[in-house]
């Protein structure tokens, strides 16, 4: 007779605990997810005996690498890289590439667990995947980061291709390093083809990848708002990070009418009580990705602002809140302090920034949510147009592929209501995407049998 893995949440989660010792980031995402997969599945017998949410929290395969480069002073330096393949049962592994100082094998394992999920609720054809270094850009100059990036692809090569993985950018992994990094790979197999995302637009890139995970979040907050006849003309919004996703993100908010009153680094983070106009957001752009500054330099180019070193801008009062730089930077008492000060609504476009007390204060407080997985998907989403386009040796147009976003955007919402919707007025997103994520991937593997 089959075994079946009738075990309770809290067994579950020992387990997982004692597999993957160390890991808490990994450890937090998986507790995410299943504490609403539970629920689900509690009378459906087939996931369990086929032990699905077991499979899935288990990475299909874990790769762990030396790198090594020679700095501008001749010094010989040893990095670690990685690169987690968690799951292809609806499509090739896809996600991004890190590199931080605080990427462990943990921080990529939740990456790609949660990825997972995020690719299945787009609606397109992709696995999850996850890989990055401890290497850290930052100080460093073009040429340290070149070599950097070709050490990493001489062994990454090996792993990857337009079938079978498919990395993109991410902290620390712009246009730039995607570029040296296509380059090596193109260098050693002798073949263009689509086997990374984010590629500048010469060279197979799609229009909009860059502004596509900033976009969505904000797409998703206004279809929340919308859902409660609401929308942002007028709103104040407060965002953290400085980078790709929290630029984009302001951007789209001044362009529906809200008002940006901060944005971050890991230095601290700027309030500018007059708002962050498309003018200062370019200036910002420009500050941080060519010059490599730091967003403390604002407040001498924009007077009226102030900086506030080594904080979160979580105390800052707002209508809503865009968690936009790394995960677990809004805690359970920032998000205490967004709903006394009055925040309706929170859509996050980094991943899990928000650790779990932050996530359970916003739902017993009814504050609209939006987890990662489905705000911040609208970057993966054009990363498989992009995949489309290559596999087709074509390009859309800016105006197809804004209409597609959107509309990828829109799938997502409508994908949280069907399993998210309370019947009390409340609609809980974060199990509504985790349960729409999870059904895909596991009615996937129930179909492919034991493997
Ligand atoms: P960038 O490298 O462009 O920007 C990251 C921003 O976050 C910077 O302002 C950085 O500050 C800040 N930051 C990074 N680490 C920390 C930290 N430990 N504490 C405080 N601030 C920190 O990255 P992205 O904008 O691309 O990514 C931001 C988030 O969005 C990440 O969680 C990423 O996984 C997620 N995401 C990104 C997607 C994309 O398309 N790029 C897609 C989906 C999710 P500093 O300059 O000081 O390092």
């Amino acid at each position: 007779m089959a075994v079946s893995d009738h075990v309770d949440f809290s067994t579950f989660m020992e387990g997982v605990k004692k597999r993957n010792p160390g890991q808490p980031e990994f450890v937090q995402a998986v507790q995410e997810v299943s504490e609403d997969i539970f629920d689900f599945i509690a009378d459906k017998e087939e996931y369990h005996a086929q032990q699905i949410l077991r499979r899935i929290a288990e990475p299909d395969r874990v790769v762990s690498f030396r790198v090594c480069w020679e700095d501008d002073n001749g010094n010989i330096r040893v990095q670690r890289g990685w690169r987690v393949q968690n799951n292809n049962a609806i499509g090739p592994y896809k996600g991004g590439i890190r590199f931080h100082p605080s990427v462990t094998e943990s921080v990529l394992k939740f990456l790609a667990f949660e990825q997972t999920f995020k690719n299945a609720l787009t609606g397109l054809p992709m696995g999850g995947g996850k890989g990055g270094s401890n290497f850290n850009p930052k100080g460093k100059s073009v040429r340290e980061i070149m070599r950097f990036c070709q050490s990493f692809m001489t062994e990454l090569y090996r792993h990857i291709g337009a079938d079978i993985d498919v990395p993109a950018g991410d902290i620390g992994v712009g246009g730039r390093e995607i570029g040296f990094m296509f380059g090596q790979y193109k260098r050693i197999t002798n073949e263009f083809t689509g086997v990374l995302t984010g590629k500048g637009l010469e060279w197979g890139g799609s229009l909009i990848r860059t502004e596509a995970t900033g976009y969505g979040a904000v797409y998703f907050l206004a279809n929340m708002l919308a859902a409660k006849g609401q929308d942002l003309v007028g709103k104040t919004a407060v965002i953290s990070g400085s980078g790709n996703v929290a630029t984009h993100a302001a951007e789209k908010i001044v362009q529906l009418g809200g008002k940006v009153l901060t944005l971050s680094d890991s230095g601290g983070f700027i309030h500018d009580p007059d708002g962050i106009t498309q003018d200062k957001i370019d200036w910002v752009k420009a500050h941080k990705t060519h010059r490599r500054g730091r967003i403390e330099e604002y407040c001498d180019e924009f007077k009226g602002a102030s900086f506030t070193a080594g904080k979160t801008p979580w105390g800052v009062p707002c209508d809503v809140a865009l968690p936009c730089a790394t995960q677990n930077e809004l805690l359970g008492d920032d998000a205490k302090a967004l709903v006394a000060n009055g925040c309706v609504a929170v859509s996050e476009g980094a991943n899990m920034p928000t650790n779990l007390e932050g996530v359970h204060v916003f739902k017993d407080a009814k504050i609209m949510f939006a987890p990662g997985k489905a705000a911040n998907a609208g970057g993966v989403a054009v990363s498989g147009l992009e995949m489309s386009q290559n596999s087709g040796r074509r390009a859309w147009s800016e105006g197809e592929l804004q209409q597609m976003l959107k509309d990828i955007m829109d799938g997502i919402h409508t994908r949280c209501l069907t399993y998210g919707d309370r019947g009390d007025g409340y609609i809980d997103y974060v199990k509504g995407a985790n349960i729409a994520g999870f059904k895909k991937v596991a009615d996937a593997m129930l179909a492919f049998g034991v493997v």
